[in-house]
């Protein structure tokens, strides 16, 4: 960690606690659960928390960002679905940014940080094994998937009329001739890399015949700076979650070539993912915290409560924007521009608990490889992630579907999937992947590093 990084992350946690005086007051309460949950008589326990199963504490610091794939963690806070399963003092605590996020994760809130919280992927693999924490290893636990689709990747206006939508192969030679025309790459970001959005855009500029790493550059940069940047002239294309792309196409800034499930249906988003020392000291909590997010992702899929979830979100203590900004994404309505028809259909925007291909919670093993097949692909962390060998025994190591298993049923929801694979997944090229083969997949893929 730079010593900027560090001063950084004390103001924010300065910041930060001024917002949760309620949940440090609520640390005294810390191992007893409120009475109103405990079993009464000899009678079997009435409510969600059965004799024996009261968790070990009733608090958690959960990180997220403000952006709708943490919308499971506010809603499980703000809807009382926490505390319904005795969790009476999680704070769900905002990140600065993705590199805030990890920081805080690997100091624990013991130390300050978090317990865990909303990831991008691979994130907590890479965590675990130290790869983007200075070689610290932080074990970590992908405990369930918060969100399918609801990202997109944008392009500024500048860009118009240049036959860029979801196959770009017939504006490959307009975005490569770009040095030529313009003195410099085409300019691509993503707001942290070798996770969600930097997979998508590669994925996306790779099916259409434009190498990322050659072709054009690729930028890790704060979403705020990118849609200056695309104001000005300066930044050309950018791959986020919603509501920014949403918000660029309002505000005329750009266009949306392609939503990210156009790229990939149901395609794996944002994880639940805490520290494993955490959860193993906990484990009763864990699963406490799973059945809060579960129902929360129910609740939050029911069209009947979307605008309450756009009240919620919106408001200034979370992502502190217009509802009107949110609306379209939840209502799977984008204005895509460009001359592109508007999409329209609920199944478009963000899922949070069952999509076209089944469940969207249950934290698929297929869906971590992958992320990491992805990551051998572009040659991320090369001297770590090795082969295919090492990247199965880090999925085991790290998937916790088992507790998403027994949370699930101890609540008795249904929608349980029967393997620990979705199958063979197909993208909007025909590429497949194909988990038990994913060998096959790498060999199948034109522009890769490996
Ligand atoms: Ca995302």
């Amino acid at each position: 960690m730079s010593d900027i990084s560090r001063v950084g992350r004390r103001k924010f946690l300065v910041t930060a606690g001024v917002a949760a005086t309620g949940s440090v007051l609520l640390k005294g309460c810390l191992g007893n659960p409120p009475s109103s949950t405990a079993p009464t008589g000899g009678a079997p326990a009435p409510g969600p928390v059965a004799a024996g199963d009261a968790p070990e504490v009733t608090t958690a610091k959960l990180g997220y960002l403000p952006i709708v794939e943490s919308a499971p963690l506010i809603i499980a806070k703000e809807k009382g679905f926490f505390a319904k399963y005795g969790m009476t003092g999680v704070e769900v605590a905002k990140q600065a940014n993705w590199a805030s996020a990890r920081d805080n994760v690997a100091i624990g809130s013991a130390g300050g940080g978090i317990d865990g919280g909303q990831w991008q992927m691979p994130m907590p693999h890479l965590i675990s094994e130290g790869i983007i924490t200075n070689g610290k290893k932080v074990p970590m636990y992908v405990l369930a998937q918060l969100i399918t689709q609801g990202n997109g990747i944008a392009v500024s206006n500048a860009h118009a009329g240049k036959g860029l939508g979801l196959d770009i192969s017939k504006a490959a030679d307009y975005i490569k001739g770009y040095p030529a025309s313009q003195g410099r790459k085409f300019k691509a970001a993503f707001t942290f890399p070798n996770g969600n959005q930097d997979f998508w855009i590669r994925y996306w500029f790779a099916a259409g015949g434009v190498d990322p790493d050659k072709d054009i550059e690729l930028l890790t940069v704060p979403p705020s700076e990118t849609v200056q940047g695309m104001r000005t002239g300066s930044m050309d294309a950018f791959s986020t979650g919603d509501p920014w792309p949403y918000r660029i196409v309002a505000d005329k800034i750009g266009f949306l070539p392609a939503l990210t499930y156009q790229i990939w249906a149901g395609h794996p988003e944002e994880y639940l993912a805490m520290r494993a020392d955490w959860v193993d000291a906990h484990p009763k909590a864990t699963k406490a915290i799973l059945k809060a997010v579960m129902e929360a992702q129910q609740w939050a899929d029911k069209p009947e409560n979307r605008a309450e979830l756009v009240q919620i979100c919106s408001a200034r203590n979370y992502f502190n924007i217009s509802p009107a900004i949110l609306t379209g994404p939840f209502e799977g309505r984008y204005s895509l521009g460009d001359g592109k028809p508007d999409i329209n259909d609920f199944k478009a925007g963000p899922l949070y608990w069952t999509d076209s291909k089944g469940s969207v919670s249950y934290p698929y093993k297929s869906h971590d490889l992958w992320f990491l097949t992805e990551s051998l692909r572009w040659g991320f962390h090369k001297d770590k992630l090795k082969d295919f060998d090492t990247v199965k025994r880090l999925v085991d190591s790290v998937n916790r579907e088992d507790l998403w298993r027994e949370a699930a049923k101890e609540a008795g929801f249904s929608d349980i999937p029967s393997s620990t694979s979705r199958g063979v997944e197909t993208f909007f090229d025909g590429v497949k992947f194909d988990p038990a083969n994913p060998e096959a997949y790498l060999k199948s893929l034109k522009i890769k590093r490996v």
